[in-house]
């Protein structure tokens, strides 16, 4: 795991002050999608290797949700973004 993520809001800090949420490449399905489109989204996972998005909270710190650009096998960090500014267009990794 990365010992270390670099918050955008409060630099780099140790990862024990992150708690990771998920795959950040998920994308929600409309309301009146199948169920089988439903139960894929809620239980089913990939499970990558190498480069992953995934959505990390930081509960120790700022409370910012960011994107953790991470490699799977190596543990190295590629990039962190803010998810809320990310989803608006206003940062890049
Ligand atoms: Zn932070």
């Amino acid at each position: 795991m990365a010992s270390l993520i670099s918050c955008p809001h409060c630099g780099v800090r140790p990862k024990e002050e992150f708690s990771i949420r998920g795959d950040a490449n998920l994308v929600r399905p409309a309301p009146d999608a199948g169920a089988d489109v439903w139960f894929d989204y809620v239980y089913l996972r990939d499970n990558p290797r190498g480069r992953h998005s995934e959505y990390w909270h930081h509960a120790s710190g700022c409370r910012r949700w960011l994107i953790v650009e991470r490699d799977t096998v190596t543990h190295a960090v590629h990039g962190v973004r803010d998810a809320a500014l990310a989803k608006l267009g206003g940062e890049s990794a």
